[in-house]
Parts: C-alpha cells; structure tokens; sequence
C-alpha cells in the first residue's frame, strides 16, 4: 500500500461510507523545481538542466531549474531542505554535499538528514584554468609564477564548499602557497571576470571550462584526474604535468528533501535513469568531458552509500586543515 493511499485510510473508516477506491493523486500534476545552489549557466546549472529536461520527458510533465546561489551552495540546499516534502522540489547538488556536514558547523537545515538521496548523476573532473594573458606557458611555469607573485595572484571560486574551493585549497597546498580568494555565487559570474581577465585563476569542473578552452578565451594548465579527457585532448593531467597529489573529480546527485514518499522518490530514480540514458544527453555530457554514472548507481540506495562513505572520507581531511566556514 502506497504512502498516499495509507494516509487518507482514517477518513473512510470513521465515515463508514462505501466509497469508490480512492484514485491515487497523479505524479506530477504540476511544475517540479529542480533547485540549483550556484548561479545560472555555470557546471551545476548546466549538469542540472540536461536532466531536468529529460526527467520532464519521462515523467510527463515539466521540470524547471531554479537557482538558488551562495554561500557555497548551502543556501540552495536549505532551500530543498526546507520545501514540502511531496515530489514537487528537487536539488542537484554536487561533492558539496560530503564536505557541507564537516566545513559548516551551524547551519539552519540538517545537511545530512534533511534529504533523501534519489540518484546519483554524473562525476566531472575539474580544470586548473587561467585568464587567457598570464604569463606561463604550462604548468611548471604557472606554479613558478604563482609563487614569485603570491601577494598578487587571485584565486576565483564559488564559495566556502564550493568544488572550486575544495580544489583551489588543494592546489594552494600542493604548492604551500596560500592566496587571496574571490567567492562568487558560481563558477558562471566568476569564468565571466576569468575571461575579462579581472580574476587570475580558477579551478573549474569541465562542464564550465570546456568550451572557453576550446575558444581560447581561457588558459587550461592541468586536468585533475588520473587520465586526460577525449574532449580535451591537449591537456595534461597534473600528474604528466608535474603536480602529484592535485586529484579531485566532483561527483554529482539529485535530492529530495527528507519524508519524501517512497514511490514519488521511485518515481524521480525512474525518471533520472531514463534521462540519462538518453543519447543526446551523452553526447553533451561527453563534449564537456564528462558521461553519465552506469544506472544501477542512479539508485536511492547507491547514492545513499556512496555520499555517506564521501562525508566520512572528507570529515577527518577537513577537521585535519582545521578550516572551518564558520
Ligand atoms: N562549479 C561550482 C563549484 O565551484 C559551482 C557552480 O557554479 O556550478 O562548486
């Protein structure tokens, strides 16, 4: 029996009445909101909206994106958290998720319990890029340039949380070099100062970067997973390029918020592996470096474990750099 069925079971005993069966509600008979918790037309958003187009096709009805942006995508996610649990308010968050719980220590929603995990989505690796005229022709160069102009050289990133952090921070510790940081509401508004050139660096997921390094409108100096992407072939990982212990890819998922009904989370899972099965949302995920999780992984269960063992791998990593966002 159904969550539905069971709630409104009360009503027709004490009635009495013999009533027809009860028709179940029809899912969706409205809008779904997919919130976003960074700014438009950035990673996220752009991840976030290939499914939300084709969860729409499955599920018969429409699914539009919201975006919630800042504070390191926690304000989105207190968005969700705090919605009515009923289907009609989804979140696509990313490896944020693993970190928030540890970095931030007083928040105003639980970021654990406060959602149930529908599926996961997609894992991205992340580009070190530049402002298109910095003065280094590879990665060794940048690395010697950043440590002579430390007190000049900027780091743009989406907030304390955000993938651009965690991976900037990486970066400053690899090199031990701590740099000024400019947080945006997304790695959107901030590729916009990286391509006027008013920011120096940034670490960005390939789904933002891609296109603007294949443009020339940015420089990309190391990839920061273990093998080069098809889709950008000319970028060395930052192992070839010299910097061991520069790994991060950003994982991807879609929340409801926390008492959801079970069948309505069945229903989006359903919904989420047709989406991305579909070819033409391959084919985007792959020109932007990246391809959609197998579908036994686009499970409630899957995600669930899989986001559970990521908060307990960050925990000791962030308590450890004793960085906290409060
Ligand atoms: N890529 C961003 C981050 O740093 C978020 C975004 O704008 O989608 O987490």
């Amino acid at each position: 029996m159904s969550r539905l069925s069971r709630r409104a079971l009360p009503a027709v005993a004490v009635s009495g009445l013999a009533l027809p069966a009860l028709a179940q509600p029809r899912y969706p008979d409205r809008t779904i909101t997919v919130i976003v918790p960074f700014a438009a037309g950035g990673p996220t958003d752009t991840v976030a909206r290939l499914v939300a187009e084709g969860m729409g096709r499955s599920l018969g009805g429409t699914v539009v994106v919201e975006n919630v942006g800042g504070a390191g995508g926690t304000l989105g996610a207190q968005r969700t958290a705090q919605a009515r649990p009923d289907g009609y308010t989804v979140l696509v968050h990313h490896i944020g998720m693993a970190t928030i719980p540890t970095l931030y220590r007083r928040l105003a929603y639980d970021p654990v319990n406060g959602f149930e995990p529908v599926g996961l989505i997609t894992e991205v690796p992340m580009t070190l890029v530049a402002k298109r005229n910095i003065e280094a022709n590879n990665l060794q160069e940048l690395i010697a340039l950043v440590r002579r102009q430390r007190d000049r050289i900027n780091l743009a990133n989406a907030g304390v949380g955000a993938a651009s952090h965690l991976c900037g921070l990486l970066f400053q510790s690899a090199l031990q070099v701590p740099l000024t940081t400019v947080p945006y509401r997304g790695t959107a508004p901030a590729m916009n100062d990286l391509v006027a050139g008013t920011v120096d660096l940034m670490c960005d997921q390939t789904t933002n970067t891609t296109e603007q390094i294949r443009a020339g409108t940015i420089r990309a100096f190391a990839l920061t997973t273990e093998n080069r992407v098809s889709a950008l072939p000319d970028v060395p990982t930052a192992r070839e390029a010299g910097l061991p212990n520069f790994e991060v890819s950003v994982w991807h998922g879609l929340y409801a918020p926390r008492n959801t009904p079970r069948e309505i989370v069945s229903r989006l899972s359903t919904a989420l592996q047709a989406a991305l099965s579909d070819q033409n949302l391959i084919r985007r995920f792959n020109d932007l470096g990246t391809e959609p999780v197998a579908q036994d992984k686009a499970t409630s269960e899957a995600h669930r474990a899989f986001w559970q063992a990521d908060i307990a791998r960050w925990r000791p990593i962030i308590q450890a750099a004793g960085q906290y966002a409060d």
